[in-house]
């Protein structure tokens, strides 16, 4: 393997945007940061495994992409606006295209965002990413799980099980421009979404385990249960791929690593919720409602919907 000094030089120093709160950015023990005045520091942390969290074969930009846009969907999630890295690297053995590929991968999407890597720490072993991003809030205005109540609206972004679908279509035959191979490899998170659903959304959550998963979650922190139709979830672009339908509605219900927001919207504010989504570069569904009853009821779409799937009791998985 490179010698640290020389990975960094090569290909972590500059990685990302350039940023004035940087005081001392990478290469030297700690990186010297200076977060701004009323608001929240927020921290969030994701490893990447290989053949557990991605699969072997997708490439190396794939890879980066992938490992910082788990963590800027968790900060979509809070409402907060993502700010410094720092990554610790374990690789098997010297490989500089696997590296360039990787470094470009991240290094797009920290740019696009506005994120700086100030640090980031290389030894040697099986191959397994850990990133954990840093991001502010305005104080009293983050969104979390807790916090929807009987009566909101239950809504997502885009359209879940396009990655799940990918994937099943990448590992059945690798077609080299897929659209839902695409949303599986770089999946977009929802930053701009987040930070115009502060004051809006009553909860939030991003749909990296599936959305049953992710909504039981959900509904779990704020204490309510809910019921989800599935009529109304978005299956057009899974329909216009040439999925079966039944697949479809299993990929939009347990599908995972789509990174779409989740959220709930009280009666009052949906108005302004159509008024803010109106410019979103994403589509939202309006997809069910929370309920007082605990566990989540699964209504509507077809007769045939996939055994468990229509009294789903919600939660615990
Ligand atoms: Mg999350």
């Amino acid at each position: 393997l490179l010698q640290e000094d020389a990975l960094i030089d090569r290909f972590w120093r500059g990685l990302g945007a350039r940023r004035d709160d940087v005081v001392l950015g990478i290469g030297d023990d700690a990186a010297l940061l200076t977060p701004p005045s009323g608001q929240h520091l927020v921290a969030a942390v994701d490893t990447l495994n290989e053949g557990v969290h991605f699969p072997s074969a997708i490439p190396a930009s794939a890879v980066g992409h992938r490992l910082l846009a788990v963590n800027l969907s968790d900060l979509a999630a809070m409402g907060a606006v993502p700010a410094w890295a720092t990554m610790s690297l374990s690789l098997p053995a010297p490989d500089e295209d696997w590296l360039r590929g990787f470094a470009e991968g991240l290094g797009a999407l920290a740019r696009r965002h506005d994120v700086a890597l100030v640090g980031g720490d290389t030894v040697r072993g099986p191959l397994s990413l850990s990133l954990q991003l840093l991001g502010f809030v305005p104080a009293g205005e983050a969104l979390t799980r807790a916090g929807a109540v009987p009566g909101d609206g239950i809504y997502v972004t885009g359209e879940p099980g396009l990655a799940a679908a990918g994937l099943r279509r990448m590992q059945a035959s690798r077609p080299p421009s897929d659209p839902l191979v695409e949303a599986f490899l770089w999946p977009q998170p929802r930053l701009a979404v987040g930070r115009a659903l502060r004051g809006v959304a009553s909860a939030a959550i991003d749909v990296s385990d599936g959305l049953v998963t992710d909504l039981g979650r959900l509904l779990d922190a704020s204490a309510c249960g809910g019921r989800l139709d599935a009529a109304s979830l978005p299956l057009s672009r899974l329909a216009g791929a040439g999925v079966d339908p039944d697949d479809a509605l299993d990929f939009a219900l347990a599908g995972g690593d789509d990174y779409e927001l989740l959220f709930t919207v009280p009666p009052a504010l949906a108005p302004v919720l159509a008024e803010r989504s109106a410019d979103w570069e994403v589509g939202v569904s309006r997809i069910g409602e929370v309920e007082k009853a605990p566990g989540l009821r699964i209504s509507g779409g077809p007769d045939d919907l996939p055994t468990g799937w229509r009294h789903f009791d919600g939660g615990a998985q």
